[in-house]
């Protein structure tokens, strides 16, 4: 692999996003009234109209990951999630119970980041996902986008008022850039 490291992996993630996007999606259901009822002070009704909900046995890395350990790149293990977004398809692990209070708490982290993909776009999300990782010494937890994520979560957690989840990605979001 040559050039530039997060170029080549954009280069490499964004077909895989789509993929898994259009794989998932296909496959998937709408949020229940109950879930868009507990999130609405918080969303746009388009966001939780749009957003569809996958289940998997396992959440699995891209396969490209091979090829780049092997050429000695570090890759961001995904595997262990219990949840992930990918562009308007949330993927969760079928062993989930998505009747717990732990449930609005997971779906709402991932709809931070489905509202984080409409207002950078897939490729621009991927990009500033990517580059927080990298120049965070490769650490998950200290990814920028995860940070604002669980920062917003622990808010509709801690059960404060509610507020405009769109307002604060982009608020976010303009730090960073
Ligand atoms: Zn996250």
């Amino acid at each position: 692999m040559t050039g530039n490291l997060l170029q080549q992996l954009v280069a490499l993630g964004l077909p895989w996003l789509w993929e898994q996007r259009d794989l998932h999606r296909a496959d998937s259901r709408e949020l229940s009234a109950e879930e868009k009822l507990a999130f609405r002070a918080y969303y746009e009704d388009a966001t939780l109209d749009n957003v569809r909900l996958a289940t998997v046995e396992y959440i699995s890395n891209p396969p490209f990951y091979t090829d780049l350990q092997s050429s000695g790149y570090p890759t961001l293990d995904i595997s262990g999630a219990a949840g992930v977004a990918y562009i308007d398809c949330i993927v969760v692990r079928k062993s989930t119970n998505q009747q717990s209070a732990w449930w609005n708490s997971l779906l709402f982290h991932e709809l931070v980041h489905i509202v984080q993909f409409e207002v950078l776009g897939p490729r621009r999300h991927l990009e500033v996902y990517l580059r927080g990782w990298i120049e965070n010494g490769y650490r998950y937890d200290s990814i920028p986008i995860e940070e604002q994520a669980r920062r917003l979560e622990a808010r509709f957690s801690g059960q404060g008022p509610p507020f405009s989840v769109r307002e604060a990605v982009e608020a976010g979001l303009a730090d960073l850039m």
